[in-house]
């Protein structure tokens, strides 16, 4: 007998695909740090989702799963209170996402723009592959529908995440409706919650920071590499000189300074002489680089705490991941028989 939650839950989650970075921070995690305090939460580590476009670094994955454990640690999730879950420990999802992807149009993965965006980078990214159509998987292509059967499995209400992620909620609560239309009241209708930053940009100015591109700075990147990386952000392209007026909006390095400068007066004024022309780059990335350090070194120094003890994060993986797995098999016994899918004693 499975008991009713007394809260409403929470599914979200990071594909294992590298360590953490500030876009995950500002769009995602401390969300549901504030999160876990009202909703019953469970974060997923998507190994299987990740197998889409990173077959070939399986090894890679393996180390991730483990890395983002300690990520989470020592960013404040809390495995009393929450739910860390391993996605293939969990071979439910595998199941409802099969079922799901009977249930949803191929159209529906057709039209969706961030699938269309990141199918066209990898498309664009591969060499040596002849034909275009060789480039994507099919489980590429239908891992939206995978993360519709990794929201629908806990039955959650609320999936907080980047922007990049809204068109998969979207399309999340069509296919349930469209589930629960067919076949009887089963899943809740998801809602999206974005993060404070909604799209955090990359150090190159160009796209969304994302571990695939390389333009992140990680949540565990020492002092020294996060001074080299400020040092090689992109500011305005307009300007030429120091004394020339510059441009605040759409300059990252003025992005990360307003989502992570603890210090408002100092941006305030750097902001105004920054187009005013009285201040150079040196120094607005030099400030930037000290601000971010002052808001990473408690995340790092908490980190290295749960290096230390390997163990003790694989135990909370698996533990949660146990929870899990009794809480998906309630729901799958419950979808098998409303798709009547029984057929002996
Ligand atoms: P990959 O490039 O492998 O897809 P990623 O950097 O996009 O990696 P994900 O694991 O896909 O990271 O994303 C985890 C969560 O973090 C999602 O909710 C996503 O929307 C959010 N997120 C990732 N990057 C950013 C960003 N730059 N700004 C805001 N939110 C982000
Ligand atoms: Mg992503």
């Amino acid at each position: 007998m499975t008991s009713l939650p007394t809260k409403k839950r929470i599914l979200t989650g990071v594909r294992p695909t590298g360590a953490l970075h500030l876009g995950h921070y500002v769009g995602a995690l401390e969300n549901w740090v504030r999160l876990q305090e009202q909703y019953d939460c469970f974060f997923l580590i998507a190994d299987y989702q990740a197998l889409g476009d990173h077959l070939d670094d399986i090894a890679g994955i393996r180390r991730s799963v483990i890395e983002v454990g300690m990520d989470w640690l020592a960013v404040g999730l809390d495995p009393e209170r929450s739910t860390f879950v391993v996605q293939s420990y969990v071979p439910e999802h595998a199941e409802l996402a099969m079922l799901l992807s009977m249930v949803t149009p191929l159209g529906w993965l057709e039209r969706n723009p961030t699938l269309k965006a990141e199918r066209e980078r990898i498309e664009g990214d591969s060499e040596g592959v002849t034909t275009r159509g060789e480039r994507v998987s099919v489980g590429f292509f239908t891992y939206p529908v995978s993360q519709a059967a990794d929201i629908a499995l806990p039955r959650a209400h609320l999936v907080p995440v980047g922007e990049d992620q809204v068109p998969h909620i979207e399309m999340t609560r069509e296919v349930v409706r469209r589930f629960n239309r067919m076949f009887g009241e089963t899943f809740p209708e998801p809602q999206a919650l974005v993060g404070r930053v909604a799209r955090l940009t990359g150090t190159d100015g160009q796209s969304k920071m994302s571990k695939s591109i390389g333009n992140v700075i990680y949540l565990f990147d020492d002092a020294a590499t996060v001074e080299r990386k400020v040092r090689g952000m992109y500011t305005d392209p307009t300007r030429i000189r120091a004394t020339d007026p510059g441009h605040v909006e759409g300059n990252p390095c003025f992005d990360y300074h307003d989502a992570f400068n603890d210090n408002k007066a100092e941006v305030e004024d750097l902001k105004e002489r920054y187009r005013a022309g009285r201040v150079g780059d040196v120094e607005v990335k030099r400030k930037l680089a000290a601000a971010l350090n002052r808001f990473l070194s408690p995340i790092r120094e908490r980190r290295a705490q749960y290096e230390e003890r390997p163990q003790l994060v694989a135990d909370v993986l698996v533990e949660g991941s146990r929870r899990a797995k009794r809480v998906a098999e309630a729901t799958m016994a419950e979808v098998r028989e409303k798709m009547g899918i029984l057929y002996f004693k």
